[in-house]
């Protein structure tokens, strides 16, 4: 059984209390799989002393150099990707290729991030004075905040630390209560790749005990937060009283639209894919199937045939399609969304329960579940539900799905499946979300392009690669003027 510690300036350390908590396997709540400190706000503190006292060597070392490390880093990544796709299946329940391509996603990442300390452009313009010029760098702002999710526990820590790191802050990881394991296992390959103590920390725990203090610390100059809305919103606030660059990424109620001439093939994988996989819990899940009343009834029963054919198991089992959902709270979240959807007169045509057989008797194991007859304004097609329920509405045009797509108030992800080259140029153009594919299911986001979405979905720059993505939270602009004329230029007078 595995014992967390946290990680404060390059030792491995219980909660200051000696607290700790359980951590158990959500396809067997019986077997226990480890304990992890049950931090608190002491703890909280003595990481970001040492993240602070690390801070000014760290930005010091040249970015190349910091990436050098981080290239290390993605190689022990690539080297134990078997042992920590394992351990995201257990401790999360992914079925064991999901788990994989979490770990695989962390890679591509850090090597993406990497390479960026080769690049970290700036600009140089020309300035209106003679003997003088102006340019622009990026420096790093600090001390970071870090406080992620269970759902992608190797990706979603990597999205934040990396690009952090190589912009040269030194950062604090807050991972979520249901996978601390996996974030130490992903922290400490980065301390072996050689990061000087201090520059990542660990601590684990709830949110009111560690979040919330490590949001509003004084010396954390900056936070960065994936989860639900409302503690996103909640941080938002508190970050934005103590002047904090403040970044959220939170809920998706993705769509997929199926014209009448899509590929049916094609849509129905995609559509179950997006659906079931990760048991509906990516923030990019195909949660709204908008599909034309021409394709309806075929599309219909054939994503019935192919949910009924998905096998639920434990994620390390290799026959497993999909595994369990996270969490005892987050299993009632589910079911109770599913009560919603029948109480408010949408029609349950597959699943709809808990599922008991043989081994998963003792998971947080739902069936795949499909609703139809669901209306734009029900709470199932507006509300996160994060588990394996998808609604299905019916739609007569293009125009029509798509106005259905945007009414939410979350816009992260969307998908048109069609072969008219025009109804994709339209989708394209007016599909108002972050992500939007063309014959591709709502997931499948690349690391060189910015990850994130409008509306309620996320505030502040997006994440990973590309113009706009993660470099433009973990470092601020400055401006240099450089004269050289050795006098005072008049123009300079003026402004
Ligand atoms: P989910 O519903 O996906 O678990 P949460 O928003 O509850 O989403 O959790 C995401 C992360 O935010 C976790 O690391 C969790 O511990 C943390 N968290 C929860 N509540 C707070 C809070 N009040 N302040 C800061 N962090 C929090």
């Amino acid at each position: 059984m595995e014992q967390i510690q946290n990680l404060i300036n390059g030792r491995w350390v219980a909660a200051a209390d000696g607290k700790t908590f359980e951590i158990r396997n959500p396809a067997d709540r019986r077997e226990i799989l480890g304990h992890a400190p049950d931090s608190s706000a002491a703890d909280v503190d003595a990481a970001v002393r040492a993240a602070r006292a690390a801070y000014p060597a760290w930005a010091a070392t040249p970015a190349p150099k910091r990436g050098e490390i981080l290239y290390r880093a993605a190689e022990l990544l690539v080297r134990h990707k078997t042992r920590l796709g394992i351990q995201v299946a257990r401790e999360m329940g992914k079925v064991m290729p999901e788990a994989l391509g979490d770990v695989q996603e962390a890679i591509d990442m850090t090597y993406y991030m990497a390479g960026e300390g080769r690049r970290l452009f700036g600009e140089t313009v020309p300035s209106e004075l003679p003997n003088k010029d102006a340019k622009s760098i990026r420096v790093p702002i600090g001390v970071f905040g870090l406080i992620t999710p269970w759902n992608f526990p190797i990706a979603i820590p990597s999205w934040k630390i990396t690009p952090a790191l190589i912009a040269g802050n030194t950062v604090v990881l807050k991972p979520a209560e249901e996978t601390p394991a996996c974030a130490a296992q992903f922290v400490a390959l980065f301390q072996e790749a050689g990061l000087p103590p201090g520059v990542v920390n660990l601590v684990c725990g709830f949110g009111a005990q560690v979040g919330e203090p490590l949001a509003c610390h004084p010396e954390v100059d900056a936070v960065s937060f994936t989860g639900s809305h409302a503690v996103g919103a909640r941080l938002a606030v508190l970050a934005a009283e103590r002047h904090k660059p403040f970044m959220m990424e939170t809920g998706g109620k993705n769509p997929i639209i199926v014209m009448d001439d899509a590929n049916l093939d094609l849509a129905v994988s995609g559509a179950l894919w997006g659906g079931f996989g990760t048991s509906g819990q990516r923030c990019t899940a195909a949660s709204r199937l908008i599909v034309h009343e021409g394709i309806y009834d075929r599309f219909l029963a054939r994503l019935i045939d192919g949910a009924r054919r998905l096998k639920l198991g434990n994620g390390l089992d290799p026959a497993s399609d999909v595994g369990p959902v996270v969490s005892a709270e987050q299993y009632q979240k589910v079911l109770d969304y599913i009560e919603i959807g029948r109480r408010e007169g949408a029609t349950l045509v597959y699943g709809g329960e808990a599922y008991r057989e043989g081994t998963c008797a003792e998971g947080y194991f739902i069936q795949p579940t499909i609703f139809t007859d669901v209306q734009p304004s029900m709470r199932i097609a507006q509300e996160e539900i994060f588990g394996p329920v998808v609604c299905v509405l019916k739609t007569g045009s293009l125009s029509e799905a798509i106005r259905m797509a945007n009414d939410s108030a979350f816009g992260l992800s969307a998908a048109i499946y069609t072969q008219n080259v025009n109804a994709a140029a339209i989708a394209e153009r007016d599909l108002d979300a972050g992500l939007v594919y063309i014959n591709a299911s709502t997931i499948g986001a690349e690391v060189q392009m910015p990850f994130g979405g409008t509306r309620l979905t996320g505030l502040g720059p997006r994440e990973a690669g590309g113009r706009g993505g993660a470099l433009d939270l973990y470092t601020k602009w400055k401006v240099i003027y450089r004269d050289f004329s050795g006098k005072l230029q008049k123009a300079q007078i003026a402004s």
